[in-house]
C-alpha cells in the first residue's frame, strides 16, 4: 500500500474542494462525504460519460430513475432482508466494531469466502486483536441496510429500508419497460444513483462509504446466448475504463470469483480490481445472475415476468447480466491516475492529469497583472470568446501568474491562457501554458 500517495491525494482533494468529510463543522459523520465545486464536477462528468457510452450511443439500452425508497417487498424477495450482510467481530474491551474479514485481511490472512465459524476460527488461529490489541469477539451477521419509517406512524408495517443498490429499481421496472417499450432480447436498462449501506467500517477515503453512487445495468439476454453477452459487455466495459475515463490498462485486472465467493444465484463473476494506492482493490463487477431477480418477483409479486420471443413465441424468464459500477470508486481510480509529481528546477511540482474530457475546468484565462484595465478587459474579452466554445472555463483576476499555475495544475486545468502586454501592444497572440509539461507556445486567443 502507499499510503504517503493516499494522504497527498487526500490532502489535495480537501484543499482544492473536490471532497470534504460530511458534516466536517460538527466533526464529521463516518463514511459520508461532502463534494465542493471541482469534486461535483468531476463526478458530474463521470456520470455523464457513462450515460452517453452505455445508454444514449446505444439503441439497445433504456434508462431508469425509480426511487430510493421503495416497498420493503423488495428486499424481502431480493433476499437483502435476510442476507445482506457483513461479518461482524466486537473489541471485547471497547465494544468497538470491525469486519471480521478486513481484520484478518490487514493482518495478511486470506479472508475471501468463509463462513462466520471459519473467520472465528482463522481470528483464534492467527491470534488476531482488533487495532486496540484487545481479544475479538465471535463472528457474527450485522445486515448492512438503512432502516427507516414510512408515513406517521412508526410500527412493524411502516418499516422500509434506503435502497442498497440501484439494481432492484431496475428490476421492478422491467416489465413496465418491455410493455412501453417491446425491446428486442438482449436489451438493458439502466439506472444511476445513490445507495446507502451500513458499513461496519467505512475507510480509505470514498472507497468505502455509507452512502455512495451506483450506476449499474441490467441486461435482459436469452439464456441460450449469456455468454457472448457477458464477453461483449465485459470488453465495453474496458473500453469505457481506459478510453473515456482514462485509466491505464495495465492497472487494470480481471478477477474471475471462484464458484464459492460467489453468491449462489450467480453463474460468473468478474471483479474489475485496480491497483489503487491503498492495494489492489474492487472497482467495478459483472455477475452473470441468471433468472434469480425476476423469477424472485414473479413469486412474491404474482405477476408474470415472462418474455415472449417476437418471432418463435417462446416463453421464458430472461437472464440477466448486471454491470455494475461505483461512482465514487471510479472517481478514486480517476484521482490516482491523474495524480502526478515532477521534479522540476529542483523543486516539486504537482498535477492533476486528468484526461481533457473529465477535467472539471477545461481552460483558465488570466491577466498579468490586475490593476492594468486593458490587460483585465482583454482578459475579459478572451474569456468570453472561449466559453462560447468550451464548458467550464474559468477567470482569474488575482494578477498573480506563478499561483494560477500552480493552481491550475492541482485542479488539472488542461491549458491557462495569459494575456499580456504584447497581446495588446503587438500580436492579438496570448500565451497558453500547457499543464503536462509547463510548456508555452503564442496562440490567436480564437484559434485555441
Ligand atoms: P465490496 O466487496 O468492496 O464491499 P461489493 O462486492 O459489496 O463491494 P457490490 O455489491 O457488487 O459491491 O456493489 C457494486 C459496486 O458498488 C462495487 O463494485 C463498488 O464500485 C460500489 N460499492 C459497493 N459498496 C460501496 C461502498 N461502501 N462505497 C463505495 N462504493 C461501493
Amino acid at each position: 500500500m502507499n499510503s504517503d500517495r493516499m494522504e497527498q491525494i487526500v490532502s489535495l482533494a480537501k484543499r482544492r474542494g473536490f471532497i470534504w468529510q460530511g458534516s466536517d463543522v460538527y466533526g464529521g459523520m463516518r463514511g459520508t462525504w461532502d463534494y465542493g465545486p471541482l469534486g461535483v464536477a468531476l463526478k458530474h462528468k463521470i456520470m455523464q460519460e457513462w450515460w452517453s457510452f452505455w445508454v444514449e450511443e446505444r439503441s439497445d439500452m433504456y434508462g431508469v430513475d425509480a426511487a430510493i425508497i421503495m416497498n420493503p417487498k423488495v428486499w424481502q424477495a431480493s433476499g437483502h432482508v435476510a442476507t445482506f450482510s457483513d461479518p461482524l467481530v466486537e473489541d471485547l474491551k471497547t465494544g468497538e466494531r470491525y469486519r471480521a474479514d478486513h481484520l484478518l485481511k490487514d493482518s495478511g490472512v486470506n479472508a475471501e469466502g468463509l463462513s462466520n465459524e471459519q473467520l472465528t476460527a482463522k481470528i483464534k488461529e492467527y491470534g488476531v486483536k482488533s487495532p486496540n490489541g484487545n481479544e475479538l469477539s465471535e463472528v457474527r451477521n450485522f445486515n448492512m441496510m438503512f432502516q427507516t419509517n414510512v408515513g406517521a406512524v412508526v410500527n412493524d408495517n411502516s418499516v422500509a429500508y434506503l435502497r442498497p443498490e440501484t439494481a432492484q429499481g431496475i428490476f421492478t421496472n422491467y416489465k413496465n419497460v418491455v410493455d412501453s417499450f417491446y425491446p428486442d432480447l438482449p436489451f438493458g436498462i439502466a439506472q444511476q444513483g445513490k445507495a446507502f449501506r451500513n458499513e461496519i467500517s467505512p475507510r480509505d477515503f470514498v472507497f468505502r462509504s455509507r452512502e455512495f453512487e451506483q450506476m449499474e445495468i441490467e441486461y435482459f439476454v436469452n439464456p441460450n446466448n449469456w455468454q457472448q453477452d457477458f464477453d461483449s459487455l465485459l470488453s465495453s466495459t474496458y473500453k469505457f475504463l481506459t478510453e473515456k475515463m482514462g485509466l491505464n490498462a495495465n492497472d487494470i485486472h480481471e478477477l474471475d470469483v471462484p464458484e464459492e465467493d460467489r453468491a449462489h444465484y450467480s453463474k460468473k463473476t468478474i471483479d474489475i480490481e485496480f491497483d489503487y494506492p491503498i492495494g489492489r482493490e474492487e472497482l467495478m463487477g459483472i455477475a452473470y445472475r441468471t433468472d434469480f431477480d425476476l423469477s424472485n418477483i414473479a413469486r412474491v409479486s404474482g405477476k408474470n415476468m415472462e418474455y415472449v420471443d417476437k418471432n418463435s413465441k417462446e416463453k421464458f424468464i430472461p437472464h440477466v447480466i448486471e454491470p455494475s459500477f461505483g461512482v465514487e470508486r471510479l472517481l478514486m481510480a480517476i484521482l490516482s491516475t491523474a495524480y502526478t509529481e515532477v521534479q522540476e528546477d529542483g523543486k516539486t511540482r504537482t498535477y492533476l492529469k486528468f484526461p481533457d474530457n473529465l477535467a472539471p475546468i477545461s481552460i483558465i484565462v488570466a491577466p498579468l497583472l490586475k490593476n492594468k484595465p486593458a490587460l483585465v478587459e482583454k482578459a475579459k474579452e478572451v474569456y468570453n470568446q472561449l466559453r462560447k466554445k468550451y464548458n467550464n472555463v474559468s477567470l482569474d483576476m488575482s494578477g498573480k501568474i506563478g499561483k494560477v499555475y500552480a493552481k491550475a495544475d492541482e485542479i488539472g486545468v488542461p491549458k491557462v491562457v495569459v494575456i499580456d502586454f504584447d497581446t495588446i501592444e503587438k500580436d492579438g497572440q496570448v500565451s497558453v501554458r500547457n499543464r503536462d509539461d509547463a510548456s508555452q507556445i503564442r496562440q490567436k486567443a480564437d484559434e485555441i
